[in-house]
């Protein structure tokens, strides 16, 4: 399996399955900003967007910090 780099710890992340049970990793910020892929391609080694989950894995619902 593909290691993904910062999105595995990254507070913006999300990670999806597929049926077959692949894993994808989905960036919330994509969402408001088009300079972020929705599916990152990866390992993501170097990301302006990366913020440090609290918990360091993969966060169910993305937060967004206002
Ligand atoms: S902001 Fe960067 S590191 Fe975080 S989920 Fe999106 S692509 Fe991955």
């Amino acid at each position: 399996m593909t290691r993904p780099g910062l999105c595995g710890r990254c507070a913006h992340a999300r990670t999806v399955e597929s049926r077959r049970g692949s894993t994808f990793y989905l960036c919330g910020r994509s969402r408001t900003d088009p300079g972020f892929p929705r599916y990152p391609v990866l390992p993501v080694l170097r990301c302006v967007g990366f913020e440090a989950d609290r918990d360091g894995g993969g966060n169910p619902d993305e937060t967004e910090e206002s």
